[in-house]
């Protein structure tokens, strides 16, 4: 993948684990999508599980996609190398829908385990990365009310609507 990068780009480099790092992200938390998608209809509330799922997967990847894109132009990657990897980046969620049901095809027993696993390490990258950016993004690792005000209503809302 490396090398493969070096290809692309001789002079600029990209961090590889944060490339990495998306994209299995992106591609995990695809995974689930394919088991609520082949459940069919919604229940009957305002926004069905199957519609929320796929409504939050697509909100968070925008602010995700807008953070990738600086992130690419900060490391002054050429434009049509970003824009191979944003192509890149949007493809792993479906390729990861695309392998459940292929697994499920092959009639891999222990989807649902394999499913929780994924979903816990997506939940897990994604703490990491909320909490690097909310507390080490800050010179000295500073805690400023901004901050703590942003994360507690963010907390307050997501109770709300769960
Ligand atoms: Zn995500």
């Amino acid at each position: 993948m490396a090398t493969f990068m070096f290809i692309i780009n001789p002079k600029k480099k990209i961090p590889v684990s944060i490339l990495f790092g998306l994209y299995i992200h992106s591609f995990l938390e695809g995974l689930p999508v394919a088991e609520v998608m082949s459940q069919g209809h919604n229940s009957g509330s305002f926004l069905g599980f199957k519609d929320s799922m796929i409504l939050g997967l697509t909100l968070h990847n925008i602010p995700i996609a807008i953070a990738f894109v600086t992130m690419l132009k900060q490391l002054q990657i050429a434009k049509n190398s970003a824009i191979l990897y944003l192509i890149l980046f949007s493809l792993m969620a479906p390729l990861g829908v695309l392998c459940n049901e292929l697994m499920k095809q092959a009639g891999v027993a222990n989807i649902d385990y394999i499913i929780q696993i994924s979903l816990g390490i997506v939940v897990g990258i994604f703490l990491h990365i909320s909490t690097t950016i909310m507390f080490e993004s800050s010179n000295n690792h500073k805690y400023n009310f901004a901050k703590m005000a942003s994360i507690l209503l963010g907390s307050i809302v997501a109770y709300l609507i769960s």
